[in-house]
């Protein structure tokens, strides 16, 4: 009863993280969500299918989400969660020198990301006003290095997801089978939540 309870809160949390994560994106005027809040069996309704979800508060970016993935490249991909991140002049997801002059972050800041996917772009007009941090998913492999310097040194606004459009949805999944952290779970996922894979940002 009490595993059942623990158990029962765990998911809660977990739905509460992942409904946050879609609000934000939202509220950051991105297109894009995340995962339905019908996780439950009884509520998710007949047209419901199972997805395979990382769960943020487990997760260490160890690194396997890029290489385990039955597809290649891999279904696991970085987001940023425009109501966490704090639009910075310097971003600790996006470059490692973070002591750079402002001026020469593009020109000389040596990227975390290995494909250049973390762009930035200037969203208040100023060199020194507000950025914007954006995963551009066609680059992305999913390695997890910006989100782990942003979860380990920044705001914790970038982590990983596996897409619902590029899984395979294998029945096991080898990422789950490897995972050092047991963060990947298996959730609902219903028709009306028509996740639509758009990460372009509105009104740029
Ligand atoms: S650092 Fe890795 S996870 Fe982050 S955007 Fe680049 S390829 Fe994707
Ligand atoms: S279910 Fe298959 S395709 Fe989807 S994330 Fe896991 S290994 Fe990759
Ligand atoms: S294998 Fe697990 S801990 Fe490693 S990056 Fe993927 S979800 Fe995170």
């Amino acid at each position: 009863m009490a595993e059942q309870k623990k158990k029962s809160i765990d998911r809660r949390s977990f739905l509460l993280n992942a409904g946050r994560a879609a609000c934000g994106l939202a509220l950051g005027g991105l297109a894009y969500r995340v995962i339905s809040a019908h996780m439950d069996e009884e509520t998710a309704g007949p047209k419901s299918r199972y997805v395979w979800a990382i769960n943020p508060d487990k997760c260490t970016f160890c690194g396997k989400c890029e290489t385990a993935c039955n597809r290649t490249p891999s279904a696991v991909k970085a987001v940023n969660d425009q109501k966490k991140c704090s639009c910075c002049v310097v971003c600790y997801g996006h470059i490692s020198n973070k002591q750079i002059p402002s001026e020469k972050i593009m020109s000389d800041g040596e990227r975390v990301c290995p494909e250049d996917a973390v762009t930035r772009v200037n969203y208040s007009g100023g060199k020194d006003g507000y950025f914007i941090y954006d995963i551009d998913d066609n680059k992305c492999t999913g390695c997890g290095k910006c989100a782990k310097a942003c979860n380990d040194k920044g705001t914790k606004s970038m982590f990983l997801i596996i897409r619902p459009d590029l899984c395979l949805n294998c029945n096991g999944c080898n990422i789950a089978a490897v995972c050092p952290d047991g963060a990947i779970e298996r959730l609902y996922y219903g028709p009306e939540d028509n996740f639509r894979g758009i990460y372009e940002l509105e009104g740029m």
